[in-house]
């Protein structure tokens, strides 16, 4: 596991890419220029690591696109202690960027495979997400919950309600909703019952899939 001066560069790179697509939050721009994310991916990819793209990770997954990552983490609006519950762990790059910004992070993935894989991968660089844990994420972690922000990292075809109601009062669901493509979505929770939706354009996930078998 090597990070050189060179990796470094191409980062401070892409973090002005990101400037230029408009991302601001200083936080997340931080977080994108010190996290290695070319050891994220399989060696092969390395070149492609930072150049704004969605590559393919284990289990036929993907690893989100680095502006996609951003435009999420400005949204949830993170402040360092904030308890956020993220679903679909995938590479741990997102998982990353949310233990940067300094929150205490819980993460569900349905891939036997990669959840294993990435629980050992995030420890050896050192970052200690409160929780990972496997199974299905439309349930989201009831067991850790209310949480200040949850962040869905696949395309789901309609918003699941326990991660509505396991969201603080003031709390931020960020969601890409629907088919292909999705349509980012922040629901901020004004109180027991009620949530105010917006909508943020069109982004392509791959899917958040209901239980295995
Ligand atoms: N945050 C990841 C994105 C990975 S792609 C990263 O930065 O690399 C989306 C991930 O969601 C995949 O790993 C996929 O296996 C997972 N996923 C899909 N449906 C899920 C579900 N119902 N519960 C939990 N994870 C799910």
């Amino acid at each position: 596991m090597k990070d050189t001066l060179r990796h470094a560069g191409k980062r401070k790179q892409l973090v002005a890419v990101l400037i230029e697509k408009g991302i601001k939050d200083k936080a997340v721009l931080a977080a994108i220029d010190k996290i290695p994310r070319h050891l994220f991916m399989d060696s092969g990819f390395e070149d492609h690591a930072y150049q704004d793209k969605a590559f393919p990770i284990a289990a036929d997954q993907t690893i989100s696109q680095p502006y996609t990552v951003a435009f999420q983490s400005e949204l949830l609006q993170v402040k360092r202690g904030d308890k956020v519950l993220e679903i679909g762990t995938g590479s741990g790059y997102q998982t990353a960027v949310l233990c940067e910004l300094g929150a205490k992070v819980y993460s569900i993935e349905r891939q036997k495979e990669l959840f294993k894989k990435t629980k050992l991968f995030l420890s050896k660089l050192g970052y200690r997400p409160k929780h990972l844990s496997f199974g299905d994420g439309y349930k989201g972690l009831v067991e850790h919950a209310l949480y200040d922000s949850i962040i869905v990292t696949a395309g789901a075809p309609y918003v699941p309600k326990p991660l509505l109601s396991q969201l603080q009062i003031g709390g931020r669901l960020v969601i890409p909703v629907g088919n292909d493509p999705q349509i980012m979505t922040l629901f901020v929770r004004k109180s027991e019952k009620e949530f105010e939706k917006r909508e943020f354009g069109e982004f392509r996930f791959v899917p958040l899939l209901e239980d295995k078998n």
